[in-house]
């Protein structure tokens, strides 16, 4: 018996079966609208079914297949939130005293000793952009994301630190002395945009940032945003972490990872919105990455001020997408840069 879970109910319309004679082999199939969160083909062996596969058709199909010499008998049933797939001729003590969960192909953990240091910007008394609805401020909608983004990079064998576990107040120049102490191999800081009243319409788009001294007006403009909360001028000490930060190597690093995490978001985010806008991989001066010893990117997940682009931020689902996209742009980036 296979049991799943899902967030929402299930009706029988989420379910197709379908019946296929493959050479010598009988398969039941089973495609249940879904997404089943990391889905790696996953192989049953039960004594008595020759294999049972479950994974990812495409985004939305769940595909659970049977397949045996054996003309067997399968039936499913939905009940609220789940749906429960039975193999009839197999007899139950013979499954109960052998089943064997083998994971194929092998589960690859992209992420096996890379340690990266997560901060989802602003919180407390700093509410970061605010978009048009009640509560729709930045700080919140970035923690989620920075919390799926969390949660994926774990699964995937990273060792993750996060700046902030509540909705608390810390000062963007205390956020990289973590990444530093914990010899982070990254750090990534997550933002929302926001425009100025006469572009609020038009603006939206998500794009990434890495430490750079600012070469556009556009970029200073983020950048000013960003660094609203920590306001100073620069002293000679932060002039000189300013310079320091800016070696060479740790920017082209900075430049790829952006390259790769902007590649990956605008992927994983258009799977649910078809329309969501590349603002690309810029470069510029935010105080949040001054200071980090590591590669580091400031990723701006869209603007909160747009209508439509401002309600998605706070959609569970697109918050996932989007942390999905980062996770794949991680791993793309080690992949390349070991
Ligand atoms: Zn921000």
């Amino acid at each position: 018996m296979i049991i799943i879970d899902f967030k929402t109910k299930i009706t029988k319309n989420f379910v197709r079966f379908q019946e296929k004679k493959v050479k010598n082999k009988y398969q039941d199939i089973y495609d249940i609208k879904g997404n089943f969160k990391d889905a790696y083909p996953t192989k049953l062996s039960i004594n008595g079914v020759d294999q049972i596969v479950i994974k990812q058709e495409d985004p939305n199909t769940l595909r659970i297949l049977f397949e045996d010499k054996k003309n067997l008998k399968t039936i499913y049933f939905t009940n609220n939130n789940r749906v429960v797939l039975k193999v009839l001729d197999v007899k139950e003590n013979t499954i109960k005293n052998s089943v064997k969960v083998s994971k194929s192909p092998k589960v690859y953990k992209p992420g096996l000793n890379k340690v990266v240091v997560l901060d989802a910007g602003h919180g407390g008394k700093d509410s970061g952009a605010i978009g048009r609805g009640k509560k729709m401020y930045e700080k919140y909608a970035v923690f989620d994301v920075m919390k799926y983004l969390e949660d994926a990079l774990k699964r995937r064998g990273y060792k993750v630190y996060i700046t902030r576990n509540s909705d608390k107040f810390i000062k963007v120049r205390h956020r990289t002395v973590l990444a530093n102490k914990k010899k982070a191999d990254i750090f990534i800081s997550i933002h929302a945009n926001a425009a100025h009243k006469s572009k609020v319409d038009k603006l939206q788009g998500i794009e990434t940032f890495f430490l750079s001294p600012a070469r556009s007006a556009r970029a200073k403009r983020v950048a000013a945003l960003e660094n609203k909360s920590d306001i100073r001028k620069m002293s000679g000490s932060s002039k000189k972490a300013f310079l320091e930060s800016l070696n060479r190597p740790r920017i082209t690093a900075s430049h790829k990872l952006s390259i790769d995490i902007q590649k990956n978001m605008l992927y994983s985010a258009r799977k649910i919105h078809k329309d969501v806008v590349d603002s690309g991989v810029r470069e510029g001066p935010f105080w949040v990455l001054v200071g980090a010893q590591m590669p580091s990117v400031l990723i701006e997940i869209g603007y909160i001020t747009h209508k439509k682009e401002g309600k998605r931020l706070f959609n569970k689902r697109y918050q996932e997408a989007l942390a999905v996209g980062i996770a794949n742009g991680v791993d793309s980036y080690f992949a390349k840069n070991p």
